[in-house]
């Protein structure tokens, strides 16, 4: 009991520490952001040096992201566990990804499938679905249909999200959740490493199909309350 304790309070330092060093580089990030913003506008400034000033924001915008999702990573476990409806779950995330999709020209489609409860924490099970839609989305360049499924199947829950996007081989199927790997220009590569350490905390499990030029689905389980 007593170790258990210790363990807990070491984790919650260790989050604490992440989130106060990640306010620390945020901080000098804005201000490098905002000179570099203000120069990049200044007339005296020839065209050349500008392209540099572009380029700087550029790599300040993704040290800000790999921040951004650090933190997310190293939040100690969210405390409020209640019964959870994934449906409900599913009909926000797509009410918030809305404008992302349609801005890619991607249309969700929601079969609407009965309430199926879960115990967890919403904040978490949002961020995780989000991190997934958001991977389909970005797949999609042409846009297209993402499609998102729910059902039951014994004790677990089953959540389908199927896109029509790049797809994916076998050897990037492997890859998928080690830190940093990413293949976008701009991605942290954190992003379903955050996923996977969610699910599994909720005794659940994520797994990819997926054709290269056709698309993927990524398949979600979790544990039925
Ligand atoms: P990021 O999105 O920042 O690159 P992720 O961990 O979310 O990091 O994803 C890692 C990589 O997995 C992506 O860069 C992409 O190459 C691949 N990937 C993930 N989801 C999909 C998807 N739905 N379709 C195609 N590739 C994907
Ligand atoms: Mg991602």
């Amino acid at each position: 009991y007593y170790d258990h304790i210790q363990k807990s309070e070491r984790l919650k330092m260790t989050g604490q520490l992440a989130a106060a060093v990640a306010h620390e580089i945020r901080n000098p990030i804005a201000v490098v952001k905002g000179f570099l913003q203000l120069y990049r506008e200044d007339p005296n400034i020839p065209e050349s040096a500008k392209e540099h000033f572009q380029l700087m924001l550029l790599e300040m915008d993704q040290a800000e992201s790999v921040i951004q999702d650090f933190l997310s990573l190293s939040k100690p476990h969210d405390e409020h566990a209640s019964l959870v409806d994934l449906s409900e779950i599913l009909k926000s995330v797509t009410d918030l990804l809305q404008s992302y999709g349609s801005i890619n020209n991607i249309q969700f489609k929601v079969d609407q499938a009965e309430e199926s409860f879960i115990y967890g924490s919403k904040v978490e099970l949002k961020q995780l679905l989000v991190n997934i839609m958001k991977n389909s989305i970005e797949a999609m360049k042409k846009g297209g249909e993402i499609r998102i499924s729910s059902r039951t199947e014994g004790d677990y829950a089953v959540v389908e999200i199927a896109d029509e996007g790049v797809g994916m081989d076998q050897e990037e199927i492997k890859e998928l959740g080690t830190p940093f790997y990413s293949l976008k220009s701009s991605g942290t590569g954190l992003g379903l490493m955050i996923c996977y350490n969610i699910l599994e905390k909720y005794g659940g499990s994520l797994q990819f199909k997926s054709e290269k030029g056709a698309g993927t689905t990524a398949i979600l389980t979790f544990k039925k309350a």
